[in-house]
């Protein structure tokens, strides 16, 4: 069993932090105490730290933030069956409260208690405490076990890869379809992989520099925005037509306006990418053309399923894992992700 303190990075306000010594966090029933193994950055980690989310995300100052991560279970509260000191899981970043009209529908990413920790609701990293800590303390309907094969850092992406998933399952992706999946981040990364996987015919990957060769390197036809025009080059491969489905990962005006645009006529548009910016529709395509627009936000019951398509090697997550620090060198790691230095994709770290 841990002490009663451990070693965590906490966040004192916008752009500051520092490590310190916290008190472990008390289990209550249906939760899990786990020792973090590895955690992976995040974009959204990036804007929590620079306070733009607050007091949505973090809803107080100091906070420990971090939510994809994996690690070992400590110890189990009570009434849990399923878990067992030793196991090696992977955590998911949201659990709803369970007992909503959503929640109980299955869709507890859009829990109507969302925030209210009271309620049970837990956003771990964003609302609840995270993961750039010793330990965690996760509801257990939050974590998987994980096969001997899949090492912590592989896992820390398990999260981003349900998101990617729920994205490409939102598309309701057919066999046979011609998929377009724009901006090959992080997310986007493992979206073009589950397009593939659920069954598409062809998928076309649109973006640029490094994301992009990594897209070509995984065996997947590219499209370079510096030096094509997407549009023009997804119509003629497409015989004027366009694809059945567009999977928007950039999260840009542009490219989510893009999408719409080049869609076939009663194809499916997923907006997966968080835009900022205001944009124009084409507003008359939704009706005469009758365009399907959904967005797609986190990552509901995914978490067995993207276990399940990395054993079977669909996904093949630990290609983007391009770098790993120890959690004390956190500064030299957030640098790498934020400033893409040699082509950072995913970056983990290992408290
Ligand atoms: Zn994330
Ligand atoms: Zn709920």
């Amino acid at each position: 069993m841990p002490g009663k303190s451990m070693e965590a990075l906490v966040l004192l306000g916008p752009d500051e932090y520092e490590f310190r010594e916290v008190p472990v966090p008390e289990i209550g029933p249906a939760e899990v105490l786990c020792r973090v193994g590895a955690v992976a950055i995040c974009g959204t980690d990036l804007g929590i730290m620079s306070g733009k989310f607050f007091p949505m995300w973090p809803p107080e100052w100091p906070f420990i933030i971090g939510h994809e991560w994996a690690g070992t279970v400590e110890a189990v509260g009570a009434g849990i069956t399923d878990f067992k000191p030793g196991d090696r899981v992977a955590g998911s970043s949201a659990v709803g409260c369970g007992h909503c009209r959503n929640c109980m529908k299955g869709r507890y990413n859009l829990c109507l208690n969302y925030g209210n920790m009271e309620a049970g609701h837990r956003q771990y990293g964003m609302t609840a405490q995270g993961a750039y800590a010793e330990f965690i303390n996760a509801n257990a309907r939050s974590i998987a076990v994980l096969p001997d094969d899949i090492d912590l850092p592989t896992a820390s992406l398990l999260d981003t890869a349900g998101i990617a998933l729920h994205i490409t399952k939102q598309g309701n992706v057919e066999a046979g379809d011609t998929v377009v999946v724009i901006g090959p981040g992080a997310v986007g990364s493992i979206t073009y992989q589950c397009a593939r996987a659920l069954g598409a015919g062809r998928v076309i990957v649109a973006g640029r520099g490094s994301r992009l060769e990594k897209a070509k390197a995984l065996g997947f036809e590219t499209v370079d925005v510096n030096s094509r025009d997407v549009m023009e080059y997804v119509r003629e491969e497409t015989g004027g037509i366009g694809p059945d489905v567009v999977l928007e990962c950039a999260g840009t005006a542009q490219t989510i306006v893009q999408a719409v645009e080049m869609i076939k006529k009663g194809g499916r548009v997923v907006v997966g990418g968080i835009s900022q910016e205001k944009g124009e529709f084409p507003l008359h395509r939704f009706v005469l053309d009758e365009i399907e627009v959904v967005g797609s936000r986190a990552a509901p019951n995914c978490l067995p399923e993207v276990l399940a398509l990395t054993r079977s090697g669909a996904l093949r997550l630990a290609e983007l894992v391009t770098h790993k620090f120890p959690l004390s060198e956190f500064t030299t790691a957030i640098k790498t992700f934020r400033e893409r230095i040699d082509g950072a994709l995913k970056v983990v770290v290992e408290p």
